[in-house]
Formats: structure tokens, C-alpha cells, sequence
């Protein structure tokens, strides 16, 4: 109750992370810790019609692990429309590709393709891409993985927004920004649909130069 009252004011007071901004405003260093709190809540109170639609598995695929599944708010038509709507509003005007990663990542990716007008293209698990390619393998909060990508599908300097549906540990999202960067595109953003800040994933992107952004903020892992 409290929370969902905190989250309309902080959102309408404060819309797209301003919080933080205001806080970080007011002189360092204290108030880092201070932005760091402000954004934590603003980011776990935010879309709570869309939070409550992903229902949570415990101890899926490993014990400890909360799954958060996004199948459920694949069903909801609208909770669909409206997660595209509010990501596409997101999305950087210069931006040129709308990169998803396989499999959950390409449903988005396809979704803001759509919306925005814009190519899509695909990171996929290894032995899914028929040309030539390259790959990168990385790991997972819950074991190792390898994306590939097409050869030639990125223009050298093209902007690239990089799509999946979580962000935990941000393995998978950094790998997908390596390849892309390899391939000479240029990726400043990523979009998700959740984020678990604990896991720290957020903030590996920021420190490899690409802003995350999640309509959602789940507590745990
Ligand atoms: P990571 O590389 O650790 O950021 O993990 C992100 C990828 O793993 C995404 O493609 C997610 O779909 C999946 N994933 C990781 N942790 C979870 C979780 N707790 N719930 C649902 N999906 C997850």
C-alpha cells in the first residue's frame, strides 16, 4: 500500500529517473548513496500494473533462483501492447536496429520493431544461424551460454539498441553488446522488461558505456 503510493508520487513527481537526478543534485558524496537508494525505489515501484502480471517460480532452474516468468504477461493483451508501448517510448530517437536476444528477447525486439519501424536483428544460441557468423560465449546467474550473429547484418556505425526480457547478472546483455560492438555497431542502450538490481547487471552496463533501462525492478534473484 505504502509502496504503491510512494511509486505513483515518485513516478508523477519524477518521471524518467529524475529522482536520482535531484537527489545526485543536491552535492556529493553522501547523496550518492542517497541516488543510489532513490533510484533503487523508483526503479522497484515502477509499471506495478505490468509487475503483476509476470508471475514468480521459486527455485526454477536451481534452488535460490526466483524465475521471473514473462509468459504470463505474454497472455495479457493488453499488459502486452502496453509493455511495447511504454519500451518503444523509451527507445533513442537516433536509434537505426532493434537488436533481441534468443528466445524471450526476440518477442520484445519484434514487438518494438513493429511499433518503431525499424530492422530487428537476431542473437541466437549457438548452431541456430545457417551463414556465416561470429560468437561470443559468456556466463549465466545459472550456468554458460554462447550468442552468434550473423556476419554483415550490422552496418559499421550503426546505432544499435540491445532488447532482452531480464537483466540479471548482465552476462548475456554484455555479451550481445561485445558481439554487436565487434561487428561495428555502436550500442549506447539497452531495454529490458525486468531488472534485478542486486544481481548488478544494470551496472556492469553502465560501466561498458551503455545505459540499461527496465520498466520493472524485482527484489532478489
Ligand atoms: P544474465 O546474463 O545473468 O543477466 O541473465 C539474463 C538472461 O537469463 C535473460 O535472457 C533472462 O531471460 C534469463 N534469466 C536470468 N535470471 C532470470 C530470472 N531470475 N528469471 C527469469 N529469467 C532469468
Amino acid at each position: 500500500m505504502l509502496l504503491a503510493a510512494l511509486s505513483t508520487l515518485s513516478n508523477r513527481l519524477f518521471p524518467d529517473g529524475g529522482i536520482e537526478r535531484a537527489v545526485c543534485a543536491s552535492g556529493p558524496p553522501f547523496f550518492f548513496a542517497l541516488s543510489k537508494w532513490a533510484r533503487h525505489l523508483a526503479t522497484m515501484t515502477k509499471n506495478a500494473d505490468l509487475a503483476a502480471l509476470i508471475r514468480t517460480i521459486p527455485d526454477y532452474p536451481k534452488p535460490g533462483i526466483l524465475f521471473r516468468d514473462v509468459s504470463t504477461l505474454l497472455l495479457d493483451g493488453q499488459g502486452f501492447r502496453q509493455t511495447i508501448d511504454r519500451m518503444a517510448a523509451l527507445v533513442a530517437p537516433d536509434t537505426q536496429l532493434i537488436a533481441g536476444i534468443e528466445a524471450r528477447g526476440f518477442i520484445v525486439a519484434a514487438g518494438l520493431s513493429y511499433a518503431l519501424g525499424l530492422g530487428k536483428l537476431m542473437l541466437r544460441k549457438p548452431g541456430k544461424l545457417p551463414g556465416e557468423k561470429i560468437g561470443i560465449d559468456y556466463a549465466l546467474e545459472y550456468g554458460t551460454d554462447r550468442i552468434e550473429l550473423h556476419t554483415g547484418q550490422v552496418k559499421p556505425g550503426q546505432k544499435v539498441v540491445l532488447i532482452d526480457d531480464l537483466i540479471a547478472t548482465g552476462g548475456t546483455a554484455l555479451a550481445g553488446i561485445e558481439l554487436i560492438r565487434q561487428a561495428g555497431g555502436v550500442v549506447e542502450q539497452a531495454l529490458f522488461i525486468v531488472d534485478l538490481p542486486e544481481l548488478g547487471g544494470a551496472d556492469k552496463l553502465r560501466r561498458a558505456g551503455v545505459e540499461p533501462t527496465a520498466l520493472i525492478g524485482f527484489d532478489g534473484h
